[in-house]
C-alpha cells in the first residue's frame, strides 16, 4: 500500500473541498485533496450568489472566475401569484440595491466547469489534487481521526494527516460513520429537472440572465440559463406530491403552471432526460471533532431555493482552512477553536435555512410586502435583498435578526451564535452604523 503524509486531507473536490484545499495550500500547508468521481461530473447547484463575488474577491478568485464567460446574473424574480396587489405577482430581488459596497452580480454555472476550475486552483496553489480517489476508511487512533485510506486505479492508498476536512458533500462521509445525520423534517423536499438548449432570452418577460423561482400550490419551479444557449429548468415538490405521479408528468404540470417559465422555454429542446434528488434536507449537530471537520454539504444542506448551497459551502470551507491554520500553529487551542468553527459553520446555515422556512411558510411574500407599503421602503428591501444575496453571518441585517427569533425555525440544538461576514468582513462597522441608524424593524405583521 502506498503511504504518504500530510497536514490536511480534504475528502471531496466540490466547492467546499476545493476552497479548503487552495487556501490551506495557499498558507503553505501540505494539503492532499481526493475526489472520487473521475473529471468531469454532472453536479447540480448552478444558480450562484452574489456574495460568492465578495468571498472571491476576498480569496483571490474573483478575477479567475469573472474571466469564464459564465452567465452573469443581477437579480432574482420571484414569481407568487399569491401576491397581486404589490408586485402583481412577480418580486424582482434587485442585486443594486443591496447597499454600499457589495457586488451587484453573481454567475450561473455548469457545475462541471466551474468545479473543475476550483480544483485547479487547489493544485495551482499546490495541493496535491487527486481524482478517482474513492476514501473508504477513516484512520482512527483511539477517538482522534489521523488520516484516510483510498482506492484510486484499483490500488490500496494511506494518507497520515494531522487533519481531515469532510468536505464529501451528501455522501457525508464523517457523519455516516459516526451516524450523526438528522432529516430535517419540515422540509423534505424532492427536485426534478434537466437542462434544454436553444435558449433565446427575448422571449424572457423579465430580466437577461436573472434565476427565476415560480411558486405554485404544490412546490416551485426553476429556471436557472447557463450559457446563451442552454437553460436548466426543475421542479421542487413535497415527496408525497411525486410519490402520487411520475417524475415526468409531475415534472411536465408544474412547468406548465408558471406561464413566465413557459415563455422563456419557448423553441427549447431537453438535452438530457430527467434527473432526481431525494434526501437533501438534513444537518448534524456535531460538526467537528478530535481531528476533523466538515465543511459544506457533509455537514448540513436545507433546500435549493435561495441557491445559497455553493456560497455557504464556500464560507465554511474558508472558514475551516482559517481555523486549521491557526491549529496548525498552535495545536493547543484544538477544543476552543474547533467549538468557534462549529459555531460559525451553524450560524451560516441556520439562517440560510430560516429564509427557506419563511419562504414556505408564506411570510417571506408578507415581508416584501411589508416593504412595499412602508414609509421605510428602500431599508427593509435593502436588507431583505441583503439577505437573498447571501447575507447569513451578519449581526446588522434587520430581517436576518428577526428571523432569528422565531424558534420555529430553529435548525441546530442551542448553540452561541459566531457572526462575521466572510464575503464584506471589512463593511462590519459600516454596516452596524447603518443599522443604528435606521428604525427598528417588525417584519412580520402584527409581531
Ligand atoms: C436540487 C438542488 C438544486 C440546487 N441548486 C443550487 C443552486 O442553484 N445554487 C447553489 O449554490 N446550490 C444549489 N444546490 C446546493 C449545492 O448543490 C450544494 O450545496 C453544493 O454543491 C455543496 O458543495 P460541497 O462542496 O459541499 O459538496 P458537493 O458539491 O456535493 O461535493 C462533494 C464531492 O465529494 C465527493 N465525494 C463524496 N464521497 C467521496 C469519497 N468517499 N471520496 C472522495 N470523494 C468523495 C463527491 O463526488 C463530490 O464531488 C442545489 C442542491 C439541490 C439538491
Amino acid at each position: 500500500m502506498a503511504k504518504e503524509t500530510a497536514d490536511v486531507v480534504v475528502i471531496g473536490a466540490g466547492p467546499a473541498g476545493s476552497v479548503s484545499a487552495y487556501m490551506l495550500a495557499k498558507q503553505g500547508h501540505k494539503v492532499v485533496l481526493l475526489e472520487k468521481e473521475r473529471d468531469p461530473r454532472f453536479h447540480i447547484g448552478e444558480s450562484l450568489l452574489p456574495y460568492m463575488m465578495g468571498l472571491f474577491e476576498r480569496i483571490g478568485l474573483r478575477d479567475v472566475v469573472a474571466s469564464q464567460d459564465y452567465v452573469p446574473k443581477f437579480g432574482g424574480e420571484f414569481i407568487d401569484p399569491t401576491e397581486k396587489k404589490f408586485f402583481e405577482g412577480v418580486f424582482r430581488a434587485d442585486f443594486t440595491k443591496q447597499g454600499t459596497g457589495r457586488h451587484d452580480n453573481a454567475f450561473q454555472v455548469e457545475r462541471a466547469r466551474f468545479d473543475r476550475l476550483l480544483a485547479e486552483q487547489a493544485a495551482a496553489a499546490g495541493a496535491r489534487t487527486v481524482f478517482g480517489a474513492n476514501v473508504g476508511e477513516l484512520l482512527m487512533e483511539g477517538d482522534r481521526m489521523v488520516g484516510v485510506r483510498y482506492e484510486h486505479d484499483g490500488e490500496q492508498h494511506e494518507v497520515r494527516s494531522s487533519y481531515v476536512i469532510d468536505a464529501s458533500g451528501r455522501h457525508g462521509k464523517i457523519a455516516n460513520r459516526f451516524g450523526l445525520r438528522k432529516t430535517l423534517e419540515k422540509l423534505r423536499m424532492v427536485a426534478v429537472f434537466r437542462h434544454y438548449s436553444g435558449l433565446d432570452e427575448s422571449n424572457n418577460l423579465g430580466i437577461e440572465g436573472d434565476i427565476q423561482v415560480g411558486a405554485h400550490d404544490d412546490g416551485w419551479v426553476w429556471a436557472i440559463p447557463l450559457s446563451k444557449d442552454a437553460i436548466s429548468v426543475g421542479t421542487v415538490m413535497p415527496r408525497d406530491v411525486l410519490r402520487a405521479s411520475t417524475p415526468e408528468q409531475r415534472f411536465e404540470e408544474h412547468v406548465a403552471r408558471i406561464p413566465r417559465i413557459v415563455s422563456r422555454l419557448k423553441g427549447t429542446t431537453p438535452t438530457m432526460d430527467l434527473k432526481v434528488e431525494t434526501d437533501y434536507c438534513y444537518h448534524t449537530d456535531t460538526v467537528t471533532g478530535p481531528g476533523w471537520l466538515m465543511v459544506g454539504d457533509a455537514g448540513c444542506f436545507g433546500d435549493p431555493m435561495f441557491s445559497g448551497g455553493v456560497l455557504v459551502a464556500s464560507s465554511t470551507a474558508v472558514r475551516a482552512a482559517e481555523t486549521l491554520g491557526e491549529l496548525l500553529a498552535d495545536p493547543t487551542q484544538e477544543e476552543r477553536l474547533l467549538e468557534r468553527y462549529s459555531n460559525y459553520f451553524k450560524t451560516g446555515y441556520d439562517t440560510y435555512i430560516r429564509l427557506i422556512h419563511a419562504y414556505y411558510d408564506g411570510e417571506l411574500v408578507a415581508m416584501a410586502a411589508d416593504a412595499a407599503r412602508s414609509t421605510d421602503r428602500d431599508t427593509l428591501e435593502r436588507y431583505l435583498v441583503r439577505l437573498i444575496g447571501g447575507d447569513f453571518w451578519s449581526e446588522h441585517n434587520s430581517v436576518a435578526m428577526e428571523m432569528r427569533r422565531r424558534k420555529e425555525w430553529d435548525t441546530f440544538e442551542p448553540f452561541t451564535r459566531v457572526y462575521g461576514c466572510p464575503a464584506y468582513p471589512h463593511l462590519d462597522e459600516v454596516d452596524r452604523k447603518e443599522r443604528s441608524e435606521s428604525r427598528v424593524l417588525r417584519v412580520t405583521a402584527g409581531r
